[in-house]
């Protein structure tokens, strides 16, 4: 069976109305239906108090009409009653915000002791209860795992309760085994920062773009995402105590990188890892949607978690998202990509428009009173297709990728520590943030994948920071863009690959920095190529290197390393292909001499 299925939350919608609504998702050609991932109060109404009624109906009606379920363990949003017993969990923000208590979820903070014992009980319980039942398919652990919130409704940084600064301190001592290590990497010899004790270390709380030691702000991060991975694996594991059958997994976003975990690293693990997809609430064109999807094969493929999509947009997107409607025929193609480009199930949000909540109105495949559109008429085509084609594990799929694009996270989370958030302070890096913003390094990504995306014809890959760390690097061409911070040994493996006949494309301030952060007194640029680097420059366009001995404009140089070669360019390359035009400097030809290199 090829998983095509749908959301539909049974609580959200009068009893007297599963039934109809389980069988026209059957109907519709659906074999896959998924709930229940945000309904911790529908099964422990009171604390220690549960109900199991709804659910055991629920299940009960899609086994009767052949559904499978894909059953959430609704761990990431806690009920109102527990902050009436634990008042003081709340998630605390950098300057001691209390998170709202009616706010934006995620609601908790996943290194709360209390909320962790209370989500590990309620895992067992729904574990041992449905393991066996006919219907069950899959777990899904958790809900788009993040530190609170998951959005941009706040530019708080959270958490940094006393729960969280423990397990920073604990993460940093495994990390680095001793203080002296650990100050010599967090630079703490400058501005009176050395620790002489573990206690010393407390949570980044300057906020997350003001003058905060840029490694300890990395760290961070980091921090972040080996926290939710730790959490999610346990999570995984109490699931697999009980059943071994059912593949367990969670889902995520791609976004801003002060939100979103590592997620190259919070798959590995996991049985499936999903993407949630919006491509008219982000205005996606065929290859911005190519693109969302290859990062997310990506991320799975190290792993032996299977690439899903656990929530591909089913209609109109709610406030947050561009609102263009969702006429139907676009679905198709949305559709087509995502099996096309590796995903081994798919899962449309909604079923149906909620008619209360934050999201009321949005995303139903059917209208808000149930009748039918023309989305469900393509959909319902698209089933009987989708089956034809994609079923076998050898189904009509993209050609092996040949090329890959490095998404360096550590070299991300640095830029975007020293850009900012956009606001009103004049200076060099004005026209940066105002023009560039928040998303420097997707940005630059994607313009490295409008470079090189063929319309079908094969996959592109890409790659992280593991990948060049570990130096297997099975591709004819690797794009670099973005590559400020970079280790040594990345720069060894780059060099070794390229010797061997691979083909190297990078841009501007190339290992500036070294894994942590420190700048290389002199980058790792001179090195790769021989020359010597005099100096960098911030342009309308992003960022400039200016070498010894050559002029004060964009270039590109192309070096020959043993078999393979280096095309250089001094200039934010990607970021220029994306935006489309130079203001600065005409780089057209440029561009054109990277293409023709291809
Ligand atoms: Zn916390």
């Amino acid at each position: 069976m090829l998983p095509f299925g749908v959301t539909f939350y049974p609580d959200q919608w009068p009893v007297e109305t599963w039934e109809e609504n389980f069988r026209n998702i059957k109907k519709a050609g659906f074999n896959l239906v998924r709930f229940n991932e945000m309904a911790w109060d529908w099964i422990e109404p009171e604390p220690g108090k549960f109900n199991f009624a709804g659910l055991d109906r629920a299940l009960d009606i899609c086994a009767k009409h052949g559904l499978k379920v894909l059953l959430g363990i609704p761990t990431s949003q806690v009920p109102p009653w527990f902050y009436r017993l634990y008042p003081a969990s709340r998630p605390v923000a950098q300057d001691g915000t209390l998170y709202p208590e009616f706010g934006p979820r995620p609601n908790v903070c996943k290194d709360n002791s209390r909320y962790r014992r209370l989500a590990e009980r309620l895992t067992k319980k729904l574990v041992a209860r449905y393991k066996n039942h006919p219907a069950l398919l899959y777990w899904q652990v958790d809900n788009e795992p993040v530190y609170p919130p998951l959005d941009h409704t706040t530019q708080n940084d959270y958490c940094h309760c006393e729960d969280s600064r423990r397990a920073f301190l604990v993460w940093a001592k495994a990390r680095y085994g001793s203080l002296k290590k650990l100050n010599e990497v967090w630079g703490t010899s400058f501005w009176t920062n050395h620790l002489s004790s573990w206690e010393d270390i407390r949570t980044p709380k300057a906020g997350i773009w003001e003058a905060v030691s840029p490694h300890i702000f990395l760290d961070w991060f980091r921090f972040k995402t080996d926290s939710l991975k730790g959490w999610i694996g346990h999570l995984a594991k109490i699931v697999r105590s009980t059943d071994q059958k059912h593949p367990v997994g969670t889902n995520g976003f791609i976004g801003i990188c002060t939100r979103v975990p590592d997620h190259s690293r919070l798959c590995e693990g996991l049985d499936w890892y999903g993407l949630d997809i919006y491509p008219k609430g982000g205005r996606m064109d065929e290859r911005g949607l190519a693109f969302m999807l290859d990062i997310w094969r990506s991320f799975t493929r190290a792993g032996k978690a299977e690439f899903h999509v656990t929530e591909m947009q089913g209609g109109q997107n709610v406030r947050w998202g561009c609102p263009d409607y969702v006429v139907g025929p676009e679905i198709k193609g949305w559709t087509k990509q995502a099996y096309e480009r590796g995903a081994k199930a798919l899962l449309y949000h909604a079923w149906r428009p909620p008619l209360f909540g934050a999201e009321t109105g949005g995303f139903g495949i059917l209208k808000a009173d149930g009748s039918p559109t023309k989305r469900l008429d393509v959909i319902k085509k698209l089933a009987k297709e989708v089956a034809a084609t994609f079923r076998s594990p050898k189904h009509g799929g993209l050609k092996t990728a040949s090329t890959a694009i490095a998404y360096l996270r550590s070299s991300e989370v640095q830029t975007y520590q020293e850009q900012g958030p956009p606001r009103g302070i004049a200076g060099q890096w004005e026209a940066v943030r105002t023009d560039i913003g928040l998303t420097h390094a997707l940005e630059s990504a994607s313009g490295a994948y409008q470079l090189v995306y063929k319309k079908n014809k094969e996959l592109i890959d890409f790659i992280f920071d593991q990948d060049l760390e570990g130096g297997k690097l099975p591709y004819k061409t690797i794009l670099l863009p973005n590559p400020y911070l970079l280790s040594r040994r990345q720069h060894e493996n780059l060099k070794k690959w390229v010797a061997t006949g691979g083909h190297l494309i990078t841009e501007a301030r190339y290992g500036q920095k070294d894994e942590n952060g420190h700048l290389y007194p002199q980058p790792l640029l001179e090195d790769l190529l021989g020359v010597t680097y005099d100096h960098g420059e911030i342009t309308e366009d992003g960022f400039l290197d200016v070498i010894a001995g050559k002029p004060r404009k964009y270039f590109i140089l192309v070096k020959k390393i043993g078999r393979g070669k280096v095309s250089y360019a001094n200039f934010s390359l990607f970021l220029t292909i994306r935006k489309g035009a130079s203001k600065w400097q005409n780089t057209a030809t440029l561009i054109r001499t990277i293409k023709n290199s291809l």
